[in-house]
């Protein structure tokens, strides 16, 4: 049998890339010392889990794919990796999978990788283990095509016995996995936003939109798991602040799954190199129904967000 695509063979990567992330990221917890340090404010922080993990994706698949290009969320040292950081294994179910054939000739300079090593930063500082994950996206002609998300404490409230942790995988035209696709009940509307980063065009634009009810959680791949298992009918974030490397991922499983991202005013992400990291005019995310929410943002909101 011919060896299997690149893009495969990236993302049969990442799943065993971000698993031993979720290792890091409950280690640095266990041992107690976060060692937090402010980046912009208080409101965004920068953890031990959150460099070790960096450390640990972009040097693992760098060796791999030497050619792709890694982006990722934190500004380190350029220090050598220490070897116990480095993961070699990939997902071998995902390299059994036929790889679209728009997406077989793709060359290793002709990727991107968007790299969250901790998505939910203030939530991990503060204990809400749940809401934390792992951001591995992929993109090629400046779309989100694959992307992996790990949960580390996914069902740590479940009790023992429960097994922790799970990771979510997705590629265009062959699906999304390791959940339960679950549509949100229907007639309702549940808006998902920020817990840590709210402001009073982020609630203005929520209180347009006449929700039945708002789930106020942390991280952006957190969001969109509550969108595709049926929690949430509609991401909505009316703010700068979301980043390239928080919505890439998410994005690629979302779209693989039928649903639709895009920021506050209808606009699609973009994720060639080039690009600018801040996704500056929010975020309007839905399983369903995108159009419903997008015709019922107010246009002030709009005009106060640019892109
Ligand atoms: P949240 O929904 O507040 O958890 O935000 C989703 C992602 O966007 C997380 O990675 C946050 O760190 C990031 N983010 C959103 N708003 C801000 C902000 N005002 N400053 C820094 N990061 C932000
Ligand atoms: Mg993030
Ligand atoms: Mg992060």
């Amino acid at each position: 049998m011919a060896s299997p695509a690149l893009l495969m063979r990236v993302v049969a990567s990442a799943y065993s890339v971000a698993e031993k992330a979720a290792t890091i990221v409950r280690n640095v917890m266990a041992a107690g010392d976060l060692g937090i340090v402010e980046k912009t404010g208080a409101n965004d922080l920068q953890t031990k889990a959150d460099r070790l993990v960096q450390m640990s994706i972009c040097a693992s698949l760098a060796r791999k794919f030497p050619k792709v290009t890694i982006i990722g969320e934190e500004e380190l040292p350029a220090d050598e990796v220490s070897e116990e950081l480095i993961e070699d294994g990939h997902c071998e179910e995902i390299l059994k999978k036929t790889c679209p054939a728009q997406y077989t000739g793709i060359k290793e300079e002709e990727l991107v990788i968007w790299v969250d090593p901790l998505d939910g930063t203030k939530e991990y500082t503060e204990g809400l283990l749940d809401h934390v994950t792992v951001l591995i996206g992929i993109a090629y002609g400046g779309k989100a095509i694959a992307g992996v998300i790990n949960q580390p404490y996914y069902n740590y409230e479940a009790g023992a016995g429960a097994v922790l942790g799970r990771t979510i995988w997705g590629v265009l035209g062959i699906g999304a996995f390791g959940f339960q696709l679950t549509e949100a009940p229907a007639g309702k509307h549940i808006i998902v936003t920020t817990r840590s980063h709210s402001s009073t065009l982020v609630n203005d634009c929520i209180s347009a939109l006449n929700p039945d009810s708002v789930i106020r959680v942390g991280g952006a791949g957190n969001k969109i798991i509550q969108l595709i298992e049926g929690k949430a009918s509609a991401y909505v974030f009316a703010s700068p602040g979301c980043k390239k490397w928080d919505t890439c991922a998410p994005e690629a499983i979302l779209h693989a799954v039928g649903g639709k991202i895009t920021d506050i005013r209808g606009n699609s992400f973009q994720y060639n190199k080039e690009v600018k990291h801040m996704n500056s005019a929010g975020v309007l995310a839905t399983l369903r129904n995108y159009d419903y929410y997008a015709s019922r943002i107010p246009d002030t909101v709009k005009q106060s967000l640019v892109p």
